[in-house]
């Protein structure tokens, strides 16, 4: 059974699609904690951050991310970029995902 990010990829579940292109998708968090929270994710189902595979998805992250940054106008007064692994880490979906945060003043640290 493909995890959920796999099958939102996939198209088999709906998504608000704010950034998509051969390898990564960007979508609106159905669970927002900020007033920009955007997921993006590789296509390619990969676990964690720290799985193997996953250095090999950076520069199309990042390039996701700085688009996604400009599109929102993110870069000033800020943003920021987190991934969760693992259980103490609070991932809840085992599919990579980074969280693009901004729109209002973040706290730190975060709980
Ligand atoms: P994490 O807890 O770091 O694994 O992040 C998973 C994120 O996915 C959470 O912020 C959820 O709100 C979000 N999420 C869960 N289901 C969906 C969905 N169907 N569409 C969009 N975001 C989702
Ligand atoms: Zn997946």
């Amino acid at each position: 059974m493909p995890c959920l990010f796999c099958r939102i990829i996939a198209k088999e579940l709906p998504a608000k699609v704010l950034y998509e292109d051969d390898y990564v998708l960007a979508i609106a968090d159905i669970n927002p904690v900020a007033p920009v929270h955007i997921l993006i994710m590789p296509k390619k189902h990969i676990a964690r951050i720290d799985s193997p595979e996953a250095i090999d998805c950076t520069s199309a992250l990042f390039s996701a991310v700085k688009q996604l940054v400009a599109l929102h106008n993110l870069s000033d007064p800020g943003f920021r970029v987190v991934t969760n692994a693992g259980h103490a880490g609070g991932q809840s979906v085992d599919h990579l995902h980074l969280h693009l945060l901004g729109g209002r003043q973040l706290t730190w640290p975060p709980g």
